[in-house]
């Protein structure tokens, strides 16, 4: 799990393991953030407070996932 500030918001960026498929198209958009479980085959997002110049890369990948799996949630 990690944390990002877009336009002065704070949100929790999470994958459901659920969705997930292990296809690492997140990885090809944030590299440093998305890593998949080889034997798991699911991806999780890591690095506790990321840049807020990511926020392009992260809308990305949450738009690119072909399983809908990435979860961008807008903390209180
Ligand atoms: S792009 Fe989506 S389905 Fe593919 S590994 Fe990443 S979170 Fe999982």
């Amino acid at each position: 799990m990690a944390e990002i500030e877009i336009n002065g918001e704070r949100y929790r960026l999470d994958v459901d393991h659920d969705l997930c498929m292990g296809t690492r198209v997140c990885i090809a958009r944030l590299p440093g953030v998305f890593t998949v479980d080889d034997d798991a085959n699911l991806s999780s997002a890591s690095g506790d407070v990321l840049d807020p110049s990511l926020a392009d890369a992260v809308r990305e990948a949450v738009g690119d996932c072909p399983q809908e799996a990435i979860r961008l949630e807008r903390l209180a």
